[in-house]
């Protein structure tokens, strides 16, 4: 491993992102072989510098830990509930991989893809809207959508938080392999499985644009994050990520 800047190693070790290890270098808490360094350009060589932060030793390990979990229904996307709900961190393995923490959210109720990482700059990264990746849903609505429905979506509608990019939707089929996520006994009588594709990620936003062309949601599963798709992950189950998802998603 060649030296690299010191903010640059905190981050791959899962400290913080690399804003906030320069917040942690000036701030007079890291030492490199047991001297203080608050100097932002100071270089370290992982392989002979022992890091501390406060103390603590940081290794770079193997290097950023990505991981995709399937979350299920009733699980906060949080690492900690004060009120001791269930969250997504008793599904990860956060003792093995400290530093481990979301990218983005999912609602409590809504189920599917969700990434974890330790390396602070790709979550921040990747769950800013500059990212612009691109986050498959699927949805069951109530009512029975007509493909005309949706075109406002292609536009780009308005919500009472501001014009939504350009969003890509279409109607499943009952047959398609994506329904089974939301509706595993079949769409119900009256009501629709929709597909879309958004590329920013606002509170509740998937609910707000299908209840805004009158179709309210009933279950919500995201099944794509960029490169990275769910596939066969089983429920509450995670798998770290392939090597090729990793180059894709950076
Ligand atoms: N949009 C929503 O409304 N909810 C989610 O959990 C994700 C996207």
């Amino acid at each position: 491993v060649v030296p690299m800047r010191l903010q640059k190693f905190l981050a791959r070790a899962g400290v913080a992102s690399r804003r906030g290890s320069e917040d942690l270098m000036t701030a007079g808490r890291v030492t490199v072989n047991g001297a203080t360094v608050t100097e932002l350009g100071s270089k370290v060589d992982p392989a002979v510098d022992e890091v501390r932060v406060d103390g603590r030793h940081v290794f770079l390990g193997d290097g950023p830990f990505t991981i995709v979990l399937n979350k299920p229904a009733g699980y906060l996307t949080t690492m900690r509930d004060p009120r001791g709900r269930p969250c997504v961190a008793e599904l990860v393995p956060v003792a093995e991989h400290p530093g481990l923490f979301p990218v983005g959210r999912l609602d409590g109720d809504t189920t599917g893809l969700l990434l974890f990482t330790t390396d602070g700059d790709l979550g921040q990264a990747l769950a800013h809207p500059s990212a612009e990746k691109s986050k498959d849903y699927v949805a069951l609505v109530e009512g029975v959508v007509r493909p005309h429905e949706l075109e406002p979506l292609h536009d780009g509608i308005e919500l009472d938080d501001g014009l939504c990019a350009p969003a890509r939707g279409h109607v499943l089929s009952p047959r398609s392999s994506r329904v089974a996520a939301v509706a595993p006994h079949g769409v119900p009588e009256g009501m629709s499985v929709v597909a879309l594709t958004i590329h920013e990620g606002r509170k509740h936003q998937v609910k707000r644009m299908l209840q805004a062309i009158g179709h309210p949601v009933v279950r919500l599963h995201r099944d794509g994050f960029g490169p990275v798709r769910l596939g066969g992950l089983a429920e509450g189950a995670w798998r770290p990520l392939t090597d090729g998802e990793a180059r894709e998603l950076d």
